[in-house]
């Protein structure tokens, strides 16, 4: 695989890259819309990579070259990177050398070339992968030594200011701090995480993924929504973020809240104590005991934060029918993935049964992807 890339990388840029780095995708395990709340999360880590053959120039260019982009190389003066000047797919990986210099590390011109085998725009984060490919990249080649944490700083500031993308940290971070056969257990407001045991497979489980292949356009306008909504509910009950607010605390809580925002700071209450919940039974290696946990995250997602729509839905009630411990939709919502926790038995069956249902009901066929727990970002030759 790693010769194709090299040969790819011959045929864009001539020569031979000092190396190839790959970084993973990631899905969440649990924990959504709380990463912007500074709550908890806990992603794991995709075997699906984007992987990135790459080599210094001295002369300050950054010519970027992607297998799925396809197209001529895009050719910029790293000295020239501003914020809004690269509209394209290559605002991420620049942005990255951008945001390196922006916080006076070591940078310079580099020929870069990737391919990737992370879905894009399905929610389990490509965008993420190709940062930490860069990030991860560019420290070792320049001896930076910052460390998984800090690479997913700069990456998500460079989604953040460099694409223009306002994403919460945890997509960075899974992607770049993930340990194989390990969740993230993630608290953003203490910027620290902890490896988790996560090995459906050890327990006779699976988890899979299921793209609705869908995303409706109201996405964006509603996260920006959500999002203030959550700060206008922080500014009524004087907190400093949602994450401030334990589930004892939320009667008194919503009776101070006007109705609108009652159900959203309900979901981030509950959904941080989730987190907790799965977190304790992955540490005493009860796997299954996710699968309620992901029914109630559904139907707070569904009822409460509103960002399911029909086919996240019928992926979740039709793997449930067939089985499933457990389903819910994850990732930002309005379109994009469920994941569902099955018997290893069941879980050929349960994906035959979505897919069925997904016709019956007139969508595109889903897209199935079984999860391992892979490592974060990481140089591969
Ligand atoms: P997600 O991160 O969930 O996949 P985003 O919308 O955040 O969805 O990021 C998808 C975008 O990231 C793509 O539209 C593209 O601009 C960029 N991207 C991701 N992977 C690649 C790749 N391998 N080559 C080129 N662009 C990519
Ligand atoms: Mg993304």
């Amino acid at each position: 695989m790693n010769d194709a890339l090299r040969t790819a990388f011959a045929a864009v840029h001539g020569g031979r890259p000092e190396g190839i780095w790959a970084a993973p995708g990631r899905v969440n395990l649990i924990g959504e819309h709380t990463d912007y709340n500074d709550g908890f999360a806990l992603p794991v880590a995709l075997a699906q990579t984007t992987r990135l053959a790459a080599r210094r120039r001295t002369d300050g260019r950054l010519r970027l070259h992607s297998a799925q982009a396809g197209g001529p190389v895009v050719d910029l003066a790293v000295a020239d990177l501003t914020p809004g000047a690269v509209t394209t797919w290559a605002a991420y990986p620049a942005g990255v050398v951008w945001a390196l210099g922006e916080a006076g590390h070591r940078t310079g011109g580099a020929d870069l070339h990737f391919d990737s085998t992370v879905p894009t725009g399905a929610g389990l984060s490509s965008s993420a992968a190709l940062e930490c490919a860069v990030a991860r990249a560019y420290d070792d080649l320049h001896g930076l030594g910052l460390g998984p944490p800090a690479l997913a700083r700069i990456a998500q500031r460079a989604e953040n200011a460099f694409a223009g993308v306002p994403c919460g940290v945890m997509d960075q971070m899974a992607s770049s701090c993930c340990a194989a056969g390990a969740a993230l257990h993630l608290d953003v407001r203490a910027g620290s995480h902890e490896h988790v045991p996560f090995d459906p497979e050890a327990a006779g489980l699976r988890l899979l993924i299921v793209d609705t292949r869908v995303t409706h356009d109201l996405g964006d306008g509603a996260y920006a929504a959500l999002r203030a909504g959550c700060e206008r509910a922080c500014a009524l009950l004087g907190l400093a973020a949602l994450r401030d607010l334990s589930p004892d605390q939320l009667p008194r809580a919503e009776r101070m809240l006007p109705a609108r925002l009652r159900p959203l700071v309900r979901h981030v209450v509950t959904e941080n104590a989730r987190v907790a919940e799965a977190v304790a039974h992955l540490k005493a290696g009860r796997v299954a005991e996710l699968g309620p946990i992901l029914n109630s995250a559904h139907a707070s997602l569904r009822d409460d934060y509103r960002v399911s729509c029909p086919e996240t839905d019928l992926a979740v009630d039709s793997a449930v029918a067939a089985g499933a411990l457990g389903a819910r939709i994850t990732g930002g919502g309005f379109g994009g993935c469920v994941i569902a926790l099955v018997a290893a038995d069941r879980a050929e069956q349960m994906g035959a049964a979505v897919t069925a249902a997904f016709r019956g009901a007139g969508y595109r066929e889903p897209h199935l992807i079984p999860v391992t727990a892979a490592p974060g970002a990481r140089r591969i030759e």
